[in-house]
């Protein structure tokens, strides 16, 4: 799917879906191809997302691979000097300058693999990523399995009463659920009117 023999180098690819779709799993899965390839890759990640290690992109499965957290978007241009694949995980963190970053990289002939949450625990689109799967050659959504009735799942129910957009957590925070699911959980959407 993705040209990893391309006549000309630079592109962008997202991938996104809700908490516990296996984004991160992914991800890793293209950089270790991409290593295999003998090309130089690094992958960046947001200050904020510190739920595990500074160092590591780690998925929920403990399958890791070392990273670079970095303060805001611009500074992913300051450490991304000779590589080949730039991977940036937990993109919806990211100031909306990461945009034109990705944009950046891929015209300068960087295959950028860009992993966010598409939507935070309302339902409403995550910050830069609507703006990243437009900008994208390829957006590959990947999904969860409903906790409540088995469904495909896309959204991320937060269990927790907190209303702070960014509450960085694990199993006990949030549940991923299907659309239909959602809507009953909060009422949005209703046929009623
Ligand atoms: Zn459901």
């Amino acid at each position: 799917m993705f040209l990893e023999n391309a006549k000309k180098a630079g592109w962008i690819e997202v991938i996104c879906g809700s908490m516990f779709s296996g984004k991160t799993e992914e991800l890793i899965r293209r950089l270790k191809r991409a290593k295999f390839a003998n090309l130089r890759v690094e992958i960046f990640k947001p200050m904020i997302d510190v739920r595990y290690s500074l160092e590591e992109v780690v998925s929920h499965d403990s399958n890791s691979i070392r990273s670079t957290p970095v303060d805001s978007s611009a500074s992913i241009l300051l450490y991304a000097t000779d590589v080949d694949v730039v991977a940036i995980d937990e993109a919806q963190f990211f100031d909306s300058g990461i945009i034109d970053v990705c944009q950046k990289l891929a015209a300068s002939g960087v295959r950028v693999i860009v992993a966010g949450l598409d939507m935070d625990y309302l339902g409403k689109p995550f910050g830069p990523m609507p703006s990243l799967m437009a900008v994208a050659e390829y957006v590959t959504k990947v999904h969860a399995i409903c906790v409540r009735c088995g469904n495909l799942a896309h959204h991320s129910h937060r269990l927790t009463k907190s209303d702070k957009l960014v509450v960085l957590g694990e199993k006990e925070s949030y549940e991923p659920i299907c659309r239909h699911c959602f809507n009953a959980l909060t009422g949005q959407h209703s046929q009623e009117s």
